[in-house]
């Protein structure tokens, strides 16, 4: 068959994107869901040698999933949480190894910017848990950000750093290379409440499995509402991104790291203007509870409004930039952000895998091998801040 160059180029990148489709059997492990958490999930279970299938309602990373979208940050610091940070650290080195493999760069090493009030506890923290771990940073006064970052403003009684070796992630394309390109077989179907019939649990089309791994997202409370209603909340979060001035490379990666402001109390975060997609900003507020399904994803005037008075303040010459894409997902929150990795509690071979709570995708790596270590070894005890005992009713967010 004789292609054209473009021709060529479309099937090569389909292929690269395309997941294997499943065939008909019974696997040790079904993965249901194909976010982060669940393709990790996949691909660690494969590594280790497990029949595994992933199986999605819509597909890897849908537009409808929290894995989708252009970016998300991956950062090492979590004010000394001893928890988050080494996870962040042993997934930092698993993107980095995929990005390597992938056709296209998954990772960014934009670094990441950290600043808020001087005598902050937790960027105290987050420094020290840096030093004493020997992680590449720079610390820096309101002098130094200044002059080192020309296009932003900085204000009296403000300090930062700079984490060296994170960055940003290509979200929706990581998710679907790390199911491509691990030929993760896959089938696309959508799994109500599950019900156990001859050892197994049918998952699709001639599909079964012994073990489920229930990675949903948002879904989560909604095959699961007697267990997880109230207890994992889908909140609108709106994210936009703005377009730089013609040949202004001030935005662009090496000049402008991905940042976080962590000033009076509200966090406004956003990465440079990575692949010509527009310099993103976004808040970390949580916005009203959605249906992940059919919620309204028409990006509001209030949040760009909101977007542009925080531009004229701290990138002043980006307050008139035309916004040139948005996007409106939700975050999957537990009760005080941290994830749940647990035994559906009527079902000890069903996983409930998820809660990400805004801060998950960086962590899909690790997530992964600690599922897959637990369907290895029955025995081996959940992390009691990952427990379904510690998720609660009651929103009282801790980790950030
Ligand atoms: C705006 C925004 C910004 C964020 N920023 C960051 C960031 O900077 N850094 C960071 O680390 N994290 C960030 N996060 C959080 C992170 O993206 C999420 O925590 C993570 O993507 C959640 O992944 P998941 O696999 O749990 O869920 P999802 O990606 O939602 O995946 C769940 C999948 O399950 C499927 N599914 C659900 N129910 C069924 C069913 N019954 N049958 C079959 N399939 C089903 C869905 O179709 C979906 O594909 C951000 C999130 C958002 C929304």
């Amino acid at each position: 068959m004789n292609l054209t160059r473009r021709e060529g180029l479309a099937l090569m990148s389909a292929a690269a994107f395309a997941p294997a489709a499943a065939a008909a059997g019974t696997y040790d492990v079904a993965v249901i869901g194909a976010g982060v958490f669940g393709a990790w999930t996949a691909e660690r279970l494969k590594r280790a040698g497990a029949r595994v299938v992933l199986v999605d309602q819509y597909g890897p990373a849908n537009a409808r999933s929290s894995s989708a979208g252009e970016s998300r940050v991956t950062r090492l610091s979590y004010g000394g949480d001893p928890l988050y940070s080494p996870m962040a650290r042993e997934s930092l080195a698993a993107w980095t190894e995929l990005s390597a493999r992938a056709a296209t760069p998954l990772f960014y090493k934009t670094g990441v910017l950290w600043f808020s009030p001087a005598g902050d506890a937790y960027m105290a923290r987050s420094l020290d848990w840096l030093r004493a771990n020997c992680i590449a940073h720079a610390r820096m006064d309101r002098k130094d950000l200044a002059k080192a970052y020309p296009q932003m403003r900085f204000f009296d009684g403000e300090a930062g750093f700079l984490e060296e070796e994170t960055g940003a992630l290509i979200a929706g394309r990581a998710v679907q290379t790390v199911v491509a390109i691990n030929e993760i077989p896959f089938a696309h179907a959508r799994l109500a409440a599950p019900k156990r019939r001859k050892g197994v649990y049918d998952v699709a089309d001639g599909v079964s499995a012994k073990t489920l791994v229930c990675a949903l997202g948002p879904w989560l409370p909604k095959i699961f509402p007697e267990v997880l209603k109230g207890r994992i909340l889908a909140t609108r979060q709106e994210v936009m991104h703005f377009g730089v001035a013609p040949g202004d490379d001030r935005f662009a990666p090496g000049n402008q790291p991905t940042w976080a402001d962590f000033n009076n109390g509200e966090i406004v975060y956003g990465m440079p203007d990575l692949e010509g997609q527009g310099f993103k900003i976004a808040f970390d507020r949580h916005g009203p509870e959605i249906d992940p399904d059919t919620q309204d994803r028409r990006i509001s005037a209030d949040s760009v409004e909101r977007a542009r008075a925080y531009l004229a303040r701290r990138f002043p010459d980006l307050a008139d930039a035309p916004l040139v894409h948005s996007r409106v997902c939700q975050y999957e929150n537990s009760s005080n952000g941290d994830f749940l990795i647990d035994r559906h509690p009527e079902h000890e071979n069903v996983w409930l895998v998820g809660g990400g709570s805004g801060h998950g995708f960086k962590h899909g790596p690790a997530v992964g091998r600690l599922v897959a270590e637990h369907v290895a070894d029955p025995g081996k005890p959940v992390e009691t801040r990952f427990s379904l005992a510690t998720k609660a009713a009651v929103s009282a967010r801790k980790v950030f």
